[in-house]
């Protein structure tokens, strides 16, 4: 993909070369970020449906630079994936994500957050040493391994071979496995048969049909049908009105996330949102 890229960058002159500049600077300074404490990680609850409980949280990373302020991770991950660098920053969010998930179940028992949901990229799937990195993160964490979710995408593991190898050794070890973005990647429903997953994580772009017409709705209301036959969870992504989460909740869906709920927060701001409502 490297060659198409820059022979890309060649057919089409100027303007992604400009890119390609701004990529390579980014890769240079994605490289110290980490060692300069620039990365730091968010937590967006995953809800029940209707009670509005944390049920959850998906850890998401920021980068925090310098000069160009909060660099979204829809700029630097691509750009980590291309480098090899979510290799390392990828073991390095699994091993906060994992710290944190351990701290909160000690400190909050019952209401701790029961999953923590962690993204790895097709990148880290192909590393040989990714399974023994996850193990090696839950028992100095102490984490249960049944608390940990691992976020994938179906084109990650789309074509079999090493990645796919990779997440049946991740369920052994007994990680959850969510399929995120499903339904707008390399889809096929065989892949339910031939990769070990525990979570359907629907797309947004489904979400935001469920208030529109039959047509615009049917992904979704799909999805749920699929994930209650194969008695799999179904997470509601980008969830952002009322209006949705109750026609999800209508459809079938017994979790959801976005905006509407709760912002990615820093772990701080999760615990007071577990504490049980005061009795009147
Ligand atoms: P994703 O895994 O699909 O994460 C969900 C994204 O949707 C997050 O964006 C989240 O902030 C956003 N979101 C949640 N609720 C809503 C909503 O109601 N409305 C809207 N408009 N957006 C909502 P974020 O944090 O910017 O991350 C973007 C993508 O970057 C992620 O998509 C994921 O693919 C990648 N990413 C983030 N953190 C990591 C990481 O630690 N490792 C890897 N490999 N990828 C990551
Ligand atoms: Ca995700
Ligand atoms: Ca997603
Ligand atoms: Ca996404």
């Amino acid at each position: 993909a490297k060659e198409l890229g820059k022979s890309r960058w060649v057919e089409y002159g100027p303007e992604l070369d400009a890119h390609a500049v701004e990529h390579a600077q980014i890769a240079a300074e994605l490289s110290q970020a980490l060692d300069r404490d620039e990365l730091f990680v968010l937590y967006q609850p995953i809800v029940g449906l209707p009670d509005g409980d944390v049920r959850g949280v998906e850890a998401l990373i920021r980068w925090r630079h310098p000069t160009r302020g909060l660099v979204s991770p829809v700029t630097f991950i691509p750009v980590a994936e291309r480098t090899g660098l979510i290799v390392p920053i990828g073991a390095w969010i699994l091993r906060q994500a994992c710290t944190q998930g351990a701290q909160w179940a000690s400190s909050l028992g019952d209401r701790a957050p029961w999953k923590i949901s962690v993204n790895a990229s097709a990148r880290q799937l192909l590393e040989p040493a990714f399974v023994g990195v996850v193990a090696d993160t839950l028992a100095d964490t102490g984490l249960d391994p049944a608390r940990l979710t691992i976020e994938i995408t179906e084109t990650a593991v789309f074509g079999g071979g090493r990645a796919l190898d990779t997440v049946r050794a991740l369920h052994a070890l007994g990680v959850k496995i969510a399929l995120d973005d499903f339904g707008t990647g390399h889809s096929s429903l065989g892949l339910l048969r031939t990769c070990p997953v525990d979570v359907l994580k629907v797309d947004k772009s489904f979400v935001d049909g469920v208030t529109g017409t039959v047509e615009q709705e049917a992904i979704a209301t799909s999805i749920s049908e699929i994930a209650q036959a194969l008695r799999l969870e179904a997470v509601a992504e980008g969830v952002e009105t009322a209006e949705q989460a109750s026609r999800l909740l209508e459809l079938g869906y017994r979790l959801a996330q976005g905006f509407y709920f709760a912002r990615p927060l820093p772990a701080a701001e999760i615990a007071p949102l577990c504490t049980p409502e005061p009795s009147l």
